[in-house]
């Protein structure tokens, strides 16, 4: 009888927020949702597969399950068990495989567990609502609640598999997301995090992503609004605009560069040249002080040369950035780069990431300096192992601060006095 659940929640923001999505759900249906290193009844794995190294993270996780849940059950969702849902289905201890279709269906499935069967329910096209019910948003932390508001890509960069996994792009209906804000804050949560695949291609009829921004805020009074990733040829000078004159959006852009060559960015199929994603960064470091910018890097793409290298490091390096996603190129199966040769070398590629790696490290410390002696606005969401309240600012700095009374899911002020190489600690301002 499956009476407790756990999970392991492999690759994006969106991932986890429809894992923490789906607990909630078996959670409300009375089952017990223990954590991820307690033996279980049943192990929900939502698995990766955007690159071969993420493929084989969910292979070890299954691994991990069996050995923290020998007598437990195994089902495995989302890309992965999308992708390859035999060779997943063949893995020792898996006995239920479910697609990005299939996956908030698990509920009804445990049936087929409880009788000891194995199943693979994986539709070849996905599509359709892959959005959770209404109120059955994540509820990871009590703090930050992630809300999926759009889902799937039209789009066909040559590297990625993402659109073959999870569909074309669809999007949740505007109204439903401002009621779902309206409750969240009422349920307490001070931050809500926009999360989707391509999520700049939001549509509900006319309306486009900086419309449902926009209407979230005026509509609901939500304390924070953080949007999780947007690509550079989706960012609009009215989404700049909200974020320059609302304090309730989050100064965090995280815009997916991939590569600093306009010769690689034409390989990759991306929709841009080097020089918008260069003007972009730029303005809005001039026009929201204080931004935090973020990117993602593909090194390795079939064809990249030192000089293709070259161009990207001396790009970055010129740009007020204040981390980058480093990954390296694997060849997706049905993809439009999967027939190239992949002519770099891996060492080659691990030594193009390090040096990527580094920058980035060195990005992050320049952009934590800026703010040494100044004040935050910081959201309190755990008290940590050292006794120190741990939190995140509005601009995506983690920040420790001491205090005597409980303070957590709390939105303080703090004054920073040390700067970490990752993170900075300060003081409360107005006790
Ligand atoms: S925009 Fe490109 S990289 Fe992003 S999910 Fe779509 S196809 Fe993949």
């Amino acid at each position: 009888m499956i009476k407790t659940i756990n999970f392991r929640t492999l690759g994006c923001r969106l991932n986890h927020a429809e894992s923490d999505s789906i607990q909630y759900g078996l959670h409300m249906a009375g089952y017990q949702i223990v954590g991820d290193k307690t033996a279980a009844d049943l192990t929900i794995i939502n698995s990766c597969a955007v690159t071969q190294q993420a493929e084989a993270k969910t292979r070890g996780a299954i691994a991990v399950a069996r050995r923290i849940s020998p007598h437990g059950k195994i089902a495995v969702i989302g890309c992965y068990a999308q992708l390859s849902p035999e060779v997943v289905a063949d893995l020792k201890g898996v006995n239920l495989i479910l697609g990005n279709s299939e996956k908030y269906r698990i509920q009804d499935l445990l049936d087929i567990l409880e009788k000891g069967q194995k199943e693979i329910h994986v539709a070849r096209i996905v599509g359709g609502d892959t959005f959770p019910p209404l109120g059955l948003i994540s509820k990871g932390s009590r703090t930050r609640a992630h809300m999926k508001v759009q889902e799937g890509c039209d789009y066909r960069c040559a590297y990625c598999i993402i659109p073959l996994l999870r569909g074309s792009t669809r999007s949740r209906n505007l109204q439903s997301c401002v009621d779902e804000a309206v409750m969240l804050r009422e349920q307490g949560f001070k931050e809500i995090v926009l999360s989707g695949i391509n999520i700049g291609t939001y549509r509900d009829s006319e309306q486009d992503f900086s419309d449902l921004v926009s209407a979230i805020l005026s509509k609901s009074d939500i304390e924070r609004l953080r949007i999780s990733s947007i690509e550079p040829d989706l960012l609009t000078d009215r989404l700049i605009e909200l974020m320059r004159s609302e304090p309730r959006l989050c100064r965090h852009f995280h815009i997916p560069l991939q590569h600093g060559s306009n010769e690689v960015l034409g390989w990759m199929r991306r929709r841009y040249k080097a020089e918008l994603f260069f003007d972009l960064v730029n303005n809005l470091f001039q026009n929201i002080p204080g931004v935090c910018i973020g990117t993602d890097v593909l090194v390795g793409f079939p064809g990249e040369s030192e000089k293709h290298f070259n161009e990207m490091m001396s790009l970055l390096e010129q740009l007020p950035l204040a981390y980058f996603h480093v990954f390296r190129y694997s060849a997706r199966p049905g993809t439009a780069a999967v027939g190239l040769n992949d002519s770099v070398p891996i060492q080659i590629k691990k030594e193009r990431s390090e040096a990527l790696r580094l920058l980035s490290d060195r990005k992050r410390n320049h952009f934590l300096r800026q703010f040494n002696g100044a004040d935050l606005s910081v959201l309190i969401e755990k008290k940590s192992k050292l006794g120190l309240y741990r939190g995140l600012s509005d601009n995506y700095i983690t920040v420790n601060v001491k205090s005597d009374n409980q303070i957590v899911n709390n939105i303080r002020i703090i004054r920073i006095t040390d700067i970490g190489i990752a993170e900075v600690q300060g003081e409360l301002i107005g006790g």
